[in-house]
């Protein structure tokens, strides 16, 4: 395992820290053999775990797609609770496990079940599409979800003159301008009517990532002066004058696609750190930067330790009541379908 680990994470991580990690990682792939388990690791795992224990890496669309199809009686899964809820929503016969009970989510904690609810009935028969980052009884609420890789897609899938389109606010507004559609926040500003019409057709909730929001147009043009070879990479759950300014944007899988298919002098992710560490390791040719100040303190609380503590006493289990999940699965479901 340490041999492993090695060959990927010797310029990332230090080697007494590597041995100390190779040996749990390497007790959690016995036990996870031993209690016929998974693990799937999302992309914003630390270097460590990512390129350790995972059988399946990706981002929640792929690991989405993953989950469904897992035929082991146990799935753990390094991510966060919204990501562990989705798989056992797909997959309801098998015991998921997230690894820690604080992995939560600022954008999925942005909005309730009784949010989506009184959206629907200020606007009766909008559909609503619902970002993946949120809990199960929302997703309940809802016709279609969607993740940053297909927000554009299953909106334009539903050929409606009208869609509700939550929780998430730069990813809405990245979504109007990426489809030309104009939109308006009901709890930010007031209904505009023109001639009797409403003027928009995307309507929005003000949800935010605590990650992505931190970066601003700012950051990158400071790092633009000091860095003008840079290719800046944001995710679409960033401001959208920043997702504007950068050179490309699309989901942490379609990010680490662009970098391995290109070759600039280096590149720049506006997303959280450790999937910089997680590329830089996977391709030690390309110069990254980092803006490392910006954590998701979610995710960081997913670690080797924790996972192997979660595979020792089977926690922490993920349950949900069987109505709410049939009515999320309806919603995922639909989403797959759109791609
Ligand atoms: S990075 Fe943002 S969207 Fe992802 S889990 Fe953390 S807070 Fe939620």
């Amino acid at each position: 395992m340490y041999r492993q680990m090695q060959a990927i994470l010797a310029d990332t991580v230090p080697d007494f820290e590597l041995k100390l990690k190779a040996e749990v990682a390497a007790e959690i792939n016995r036990l996870k053999a031993e209690k016929n388990a998974v693990i799937l690791g999302h992309n914003y795992m630390e270097p460590a775990l990512f390129h350790s224990i995972p059988d399946y890496v990706g981002d929640s669309l792929e690991l989405s797609r993953k989950a469904a199809q897992i035929d082991k009686d146990i799935i753990v899964f390094c991510g966060v609770r919204f990501m562990a809820e989705t798989a056992k929503i797909l997959n309801p016969t098998k015991k998921v496990l997230v690894p820690s009970e604080k992995a939560g989510c600022s954008l999925a904690s942005s909005i309730t079940a009784a949010d989506v609810r009184e959206l629907k009935k200020k606007y009766p028969g909008v559909p609503v599409v619902t970002y993946i980052n949120t809990y199960a009884d929302v997703k309940a609420e809802t016709d279609i979800c969607c993740t940053s890789s297909n927000a554009a897609a299953v909106v334009e899938s539903l050929k409606t003159d009208r869609v509700i389109f939550i929780p998430d606010e730069f990813l809405a507004r990245n979504v109007a301008r990426q489809t030309g559609k104009r939109i308006i926040f009901p709890t930010l500003e007031p209904t505009k009517r023109n001639g009797g019409e409403l003027e928009y057709e995307l309507i929005g909730w003000p949800g935010h990532c605590e990650v992505h929001e931190k970066f601003t147009l700012e950051d990158v043009k400071n790092i633009r002066r000091q860095f003008p070879d840079v290719v800046i990479l944001a995710h679409p759950e960033c401001r959208p004058e920043v997702v504007e300014a950068a050179d490309f944007s699309g989901s942490t899988t379609a990010m680490i696609k662009y970098v391995e298919k290109t070759r600039a002098p280096r590149y720049l992710l506006l997303t959280e750190c450790a999937m910089g560490d997680n590329i830089a390791a996977a391709n030690p040719e390309k110069p990254m930067l980092r803006l490392c100040s910006v954590r998701c303190p979610h995710m960081n609380e997913i670690t080797l330790e924790d996972t192997l503590e979660a595979l020792r006493k089977d926690q922490f289990v993920v349950e949900m009541d069987e109505e709410i999940r049939r009515r999320a699965l309806r919603s995922v479901e639909r989403m797959l379908a759109v791609g």
